[in-house]
């Protein structure tokens, strides 16, 4: 672990049809790369929203990434006891297109990294400012809690992964990719 470099480093999602942040040019279009996973397939998280709607659209969220059967997200009571700690900000730090984001820290290893802590942000003002229904809003979560798990960036605008996405739910790719980050744990 000593000789691990701690990394740190924040993907965003952007509202409406700014492309920008896009860094990723996969090779094959429809994939969804990775970047990194848990240790564990059990993966903890807290809610620390003091908005029950916002609470709400997490748990969407949560539901949908546990329903592929590849990760188990699990609540915990505290941020400090948790990997994941997910919540909701009117944004002021942040340029006002960012529509979520996610910060988080690993370890890089040789051909992976391993994901030690991340912290997952719905900017509440953008979302009320677009007009987005609590759906787009669980779709935006879902991409924002994809980062955490070990995804990145897809161009396939059914995935999503897609870093502009608002309309699309967790595709086929993106269940295959999340099975990838995660095979050698499942071995
Ligand atoms: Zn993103």
């Amino acid at each position: 672990m000593f000789k691990l470099l701690m990394k740190t480093l924040t993907v965003v999602l952007t509202a409406g049809m700014m492309t920008t942040l896009t860094s990723q040019s996969s090779s094959a279009a429809t994939i969804t790369p990775t970047w990194g996973h848990w240790q564990s397939l059990t993966i903890t998280y807290h809610c620390a929203s003091t908005s029950a709607y916002y609470r709400s659209v997490w748990q969407g969220a949560i539901r949908q990434w546990n329903n592929t059967g590849v990760v188990h997200l699990w609540a915990v009571p505290t941020r400090q006891k948790a990997d994941i700690e997910l919540t909701s900000a009117q944004s002021i730090t942040r340029a006002q297109i960012f529509a979520g984001y996610t910060d988080y820290s690993y370890y890089k290893q040789p051909h992976d990294n391993r994901i030690v802590s991340a912290k997952s942000t719905l900017n509440r003002g953008v979302l009320t400012g677009y007009h987005y229904t609590k759906a787009q809003r669980t779709n935006v979560a879902t991409h924002e809690l994809g980062h955490a798990l070990g995804l990145s960036h897809s161009q396939d605008k059914h995935s999503v992964m897609n870093a502009t996405n608002r309309y699309a739910a967790i595709s086929a790719q993106d269940r295959v990719a999340l099975r990838g980050a995660y095979a050698h744990q499942r071995a």
